[in-house]
Parts: C-alpha cells; sequence; structure tokens
C-alpha cells in the first residue's frame, strides 16, 4: 500500500523513532509544532480511529502514555495537547492513524483542543443526546 507512515513502519523511509513495539511506533513530526512534536501510531494500516481493530486500542494508548511519561521526564512541559485529526475538514493529511503529542509551555500562544472551533449546535443538550441515543 501506498502509505507514507506505513513506509515509516517498514522502515522504508526514515523518522526518528523513539519508541516502537510489536503494535505501535512512535516517532518526531516531520514538521514539529512544538519543542518536541511526536505521532503515535499503530503498526497496521487503518485509515481511522473507526476503522481500529479493539485489539489495537489498548496497545496504542499504552504507549501514548509512554510517551507522555517521556516527554514529560525529558522537557517538562507546563502540559501536553493530545489529539487526531479526523477526515480532510478536521486537518486529516495523511490517512494512517495517528496521534499527536504536542508539548505545551504557559505562554505558547497556543490555545485548548476545543478552541479550534467554533460552530456551536442550534439544538438543546437534550435534543443532541436524544439524535445520539435513538
Ligand atoms: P495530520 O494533519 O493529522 O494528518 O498530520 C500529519 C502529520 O504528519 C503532519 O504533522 C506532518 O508534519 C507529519 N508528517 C508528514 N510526513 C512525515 C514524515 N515523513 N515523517 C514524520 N512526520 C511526517
Ligand atoms: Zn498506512
Amino acid at each position: 500500500m501506498d502509505c507514507l507512515f506505513c513506509k515509516i513502519v517498514n522502515k522504508e523511509i526514515p523518522a526518528e523513532i523513539i519508541y516502537e513495539d510489536n503494535h505501535t511506533l512512535a516517532f518526531l513530526d516531520i514538521h514539529p509544532k512544538t519543542p518536541a512534536h511526536v505521532l503515535i501510531i499503530p503498526k497496521k494500516h487503518y485509515a481511522s480511529i473507526i476503522e481500529v481493530d479493539e485489539s489495537e486500542i489498548g496497545p496504542l494508548f499504552a504507549t501514548v502514555k509512554k510517551i507522555a511519561i517521556m516527554l514529560n521526564d525529558k522537557f517538562k512541559p507546563d502540559g501536553l495537547s493530545i489529539g487526531i485529526n479526523q477526515g480532510r475538514a478536521a486537518g486529516q493529511e495523511v490517512d494512517h492513524l495517528h496521534i499527536h503529542i504536542l508539548m505545551r509551555y504557559k505562554n505558547d500562544k497556543g490555545g485548548s483542543i476545543q478552541s479550534i472551533v467554533d460552530n456551536p449546535p442550534k439544538e438543546s443538550l437534550k435534543e443532541i443526546k436524544n439524535k445520539i441515543l435513538n
């Protein structure tokens, strides 16, 4: 498959890999937005969290925790932003599921994850809940 991140998994193209196990890989984003910016991926190709096999969720999140600890230990950031861009509208450019970990510092001029969009609903929370559940 012609997938950039599958090629990184298969070592066909180089990356600065900082963690690897049987299920997951963590490497530095080539265009870092913070003093360390890490991408965590399942080794198997899934386009998004919708497709990913249940059995991969645990290992993936375990690696997120490991990297969070590594960054905290080595860089002592004030916080972390951890997130997935899913779909073009959300900014996804590489169609291999990946979780971004961005280190955050006081006064780094960044915002919260929920501040990236401002498109609130017209319906009440109850109506939205009913739509989801019915
Ligand atoms: P997204 O917009 O969530 O799909 O993010 C894709 C990310 O992959 C971007 O932040 C890119 O900088 C990063 N990226 C693209 N190519 C590479 C590469 N060869 N090695 C490491 N990171 C990459
Ligand atoms: Zn892939």
